[in-house]
């Protein structure tokens, strides 16, 4: 069976370290054959994003660019109208029919899987890989603590073996750093560099983001 293939969405407002960091280890560590970076439209469950789409993808593209092994895929994007996780992996699963799809995410999004939209069906279709994160703990609702215990493994083979299914928590190195806080960082007019890749803070400064109120 060919590598699975990592998949980490997100509103990437700004992109930065905490995104990256852990899509390059998860990378390593799983055998991934590469991570595609999903620039969301209008998350369902949040507010909206501060920047322009045309803005969070751009800086997106700058991020990947000097990576080897991370790609950007702009299809929620393109879809012009809120994503859906499941409807992005329904699409990638009929394009990939055999291959172990790895959907990336932070210790903060699985305690809240349930609120997303058709949440039980993501695992009809991919494996969902779990970074831990500074203040989330595996302390999960009766909703999620149903489904890990369903689905948990702690087999990184059977991500190979299985196109989708398990629930894996990986233990990545944790980074402090969020796009809120960058955010502020900035509205404050403080540096927010290392925080995020050179290229991207070089972009928020030409292009003057995050000036106006933090959401
Ligand atoms: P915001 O502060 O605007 O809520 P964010 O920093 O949480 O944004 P998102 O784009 O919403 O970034 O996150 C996309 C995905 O990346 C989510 O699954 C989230 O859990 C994960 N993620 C973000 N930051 C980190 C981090 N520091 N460590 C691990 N995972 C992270």
């Amino acid at each position: 069976m060919s590598k699975p293939i990592g998949l980490l969405g997100g509103t990437f407002d700004p992109i930065h370290i905490g995104h990256l960091r852990p899509a390059i280890s998860t990378m390593e560590r799983l055998g991934l054959g590469e991570v595609r970076l999903l620039p969301n439209y209008i998350p369902p469950h949040r507010a909206t994003p501060d920047s322009a789409p045309e803005h969070r993808l751009a800086m997106v593209r700058l991020a990947v660019a000097q990576t080897p092994g991370l790609t950007v895929d702009d299809r929620e994007l393109r879809r012009n109208r809120p994503s859906y996780t499941i409807d992005t992996l329904t699409e990638l699963r009929r394009e990939l029919p055999h291959r172990p799809l790895c959907f990336l995410m932070g210790m903060d999004s699985l305690c809240s899987l349930n609120r997303w939209h058709r949440w039980r069906e993501l695992l009809d279709h991919a494996h969902l890989v779990v970074s831990y994160r500074p203040g989330w703990t595996a302390d999960f609702n009766d909703d999620v603590a149903g489904l890990y215990r369903a689905h948990g493994t702690r087999d990184r083979e059977l991500l190979h073996r299985r196109p989708g299914g398990c629930i894996y928590l990986i233990d990545n190195p944790q980074l402090e750093v969020s796009s809120t806080q960058i955010r502020q960082c900035i509205k404050a007019g403080n540096n927010p560099q290392y925080l995020l890749p050179d290229p991207v803070t070089a972009y928020i400064r030409e292009k003057g983001l995050y000036q106006g109120p933090v959401l």
